[in-house]
């Protein structure tokens, strides 16, 4: 009988087969094709869980990008004229293709970043499919002001255009969700668009270029450059022909970005990093507190902007809180993302193990590791142990700076004032959660929190429906929802004669006499 490792290794040699064959051709999508950078570089994507090589491809260059801002500018014209119907159609082709291929979807997203198949399969891929959906649907929705003559003698009306070459960036935590929530509102809302990937994962945000060439979206419309930040990205974000620039990624490298953009005054859309915090007030369920914390910290181990990273707990339930989120953690499966029983995988790198090791070994000098603080002996990958810290100081750099790994800190607070003063110090404002069963407890913290998103009692779900995006040092702009679409838009103002004077009679503010 076939064991458990021998169906994970089957599953695996299946999702390498297909990346093979599928990139052969390159890590480029310009115009509707695959191709190669010309950088004269190359990168190879490793497998975190092995650490094993997955595809080596050649970057791009600036020569590349050019290639796919042109592709865009040409496709643009055609691509705006559409009508909203007719790009509607194409993106509910597109969610088609997408949910008939979301296999292999899942196969590549778990393979290039190490997540456990079940993550991709249940939360990556359908959010992408449901995504695509309702862009797909907002492209028949674009609302303006009524027309109408706010001055006697004329006739204004709001017309909201598409904005034109989009480009953007997009980190390597969540690959496939970060391309479709770069690509589809702004294609919907008429524009064409060039994406950078993070060099570390492109293979999904290629696949998902190329499915929107098989559904029938014209080429050129979406293209894919994949190369490094340094080369690729600012030549992208410096690009004359590049209207709008919609970043995700690190705050740090989201001011570098803001900085060229305003070169060449063109409009910014930033999301960048979190370091959400999360309040448990002294009625909470701490059952659902504690299972909470666990999954809001763990999710896609712990590389998430707005994983919880901060609880700060009521001192009434502080101590029970701390232990049974320690047990729980220490219950988490580690291992193979392709095995069924896995809950976490590995991080995207040894880099960033590496990275959040030395943030956990930096803070022992100072605070409590109460469970975890290392990487466990008996994985290769790029694997980390579940960590909660106690006892840190809140100006400590564990609970200020962005970890982007499997750590929670646990610290306790007096009052409620208290709490909601913790929760907002940091410069982070991207998402955050409140526990109480007490409605005004619960609404002042929806109140009083400032971040971009607050839940009441959970962390972490999302919705197409509704706008993600961060307040203060987490950006600006919104993901998903109307509102993300709107800002793939502009709005002009149209002003009609209603007339037909010559001589008008404002004219003499200016010359003549009344
Ligand atoms: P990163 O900032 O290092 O890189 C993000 C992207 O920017 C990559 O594609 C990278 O190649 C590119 N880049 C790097 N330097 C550049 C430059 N000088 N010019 C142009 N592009 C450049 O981030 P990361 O490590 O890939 O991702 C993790 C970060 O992303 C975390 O801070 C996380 O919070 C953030 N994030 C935010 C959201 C959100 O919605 N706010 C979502 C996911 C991730």
């Amino acid at each position: 009988m076939e064991n458990r490792g021998d169906s994970a290794r089957g599953t695996r040699d299946q999702a390498l087969r297909h990346v093979r064959e599928h990139f052969a051709d390159g890590a480029q999508y310009i115009a509707g094709r695959p191709a190669k950078g010309t950088s004269g570089r190359t990168h190879t994507v490793v497998d975190p869980a092995t650490g094993d090589e997955i595809h080596t491809y050649e970057l791009a260059g600036a020569d590349d990008v050019d290639s796919a801002v042109a592709a865009a500018r040409d496709a643009f014209p055609l691509w705006s004229a559409a009508t909203p119907g007719e790009r509607s159609d194409a993106l509910h082709r597109f969610a088609a293709v997408l949910a008939d291929r979301a296999g292999e979807f899942a196969l590549a997203e778990s393979l290039q970043c190490g997540k456990p198949l079940k993550l991709s399969r249940e939360f990556d891929v359908p959010g992408t499919i449901d995504n695509t959906a309702f862009f797909a649907g907002a492209a028949r929705h674009l609302q303006g002001q009524s027309a109408g003559e706010y001055s006697g003698d004329h006739t204004s009306y709001v017309r909201r255009e598409p904005i034109g070459v989009i480009g953007s960036i997009a980190p390597w935590n969540y690959p496939l969700q970060m391309a479709a929530w770069k690509i589809l509102p702004a294609v919907a809302a008429g524009n064409t668009i060039v994406l950078k990937p993070a060099e570390l994962t492109p293979l999904t945000s290629l696949l998902f270029a190329a499915s929107a060439t098989e559904a029938g979206i014209p080429d050129g419309v979406i293209n894919i450059v994949t190369g490094t930040g340094g080369q690729a990205g600012e030549r992208l974000v410096a690009h004359p022909d590049v209207a709008m620039i919609s970043f995700t990624g690190s705050t740090p490298v989201g001011k570098r970005v803001a900085e060229i953009a305003t070169g060449t005054v063109k409009r910014l859309h930033l999301e960048l990093g979190g370091k959400a915090p999360f309040v448990v007030f002294d009625d909470a369920d701490i059952e659902a507190a504690v299972h909470g914390a666990v999954a809001g910290a763990l999710i896609n181990t712990g590389q998430d902007c707005t994983a919880a990273t901060r609880a700060y707990v009521q001192r009434p339930l502080y101590e029970e809180f701390v232990s049974a989120t320690a047990d729980l953690m220490a219950t988490v499966r580690l291992g193979d993302p392709f095995e069924p029983g896995t809950d976490l995988g590995p991080l995207i790198s040894y880099a960033q193990r590496d990275r959040v090791a030395g943030f956990v070994d930096r803070a022992r000098t100072h605070a409590r590791v109460v469970t975890g603080g290392a990487a466990p002996q008996h994985l290769k990958g790029a694997y980390y142990l579940p960590t909660l810290i106690t006892d840190a100081a809140q100006d400590s750099e564990i609970v200020q700076s962005e970890i982007f790994g499997p750590v929670l800190v646990v610290l306790p607070f007096d009052d409620d004032d208290d709490g909601i003063a913790l929760a907002n110090d940091t410069p982070y404002g991207l998402a955050a959660s409140a526990w109480s069963r007490d409605v005004y407890r619960a609404g002042r913290a929806t109140r009083e929190i400032r971040a971009g998103c607050v839940w009441i009692n959970d962390h972490i779900p999302i919705i197409s429906e509704m706008p993600h995006g961060g307040y203060r040092a987490s950006g600006f702009g919104k993901d998903m929802s109307a509102y993300s679409f709107e800002e793939y838009t502009q709005v002009k103002h149209v002003m009609f004669d209603n007339t037909a004077v010559a001589r008008k009679d404002w004219h003499r503010t200016v010359f003549g006499d009344r």
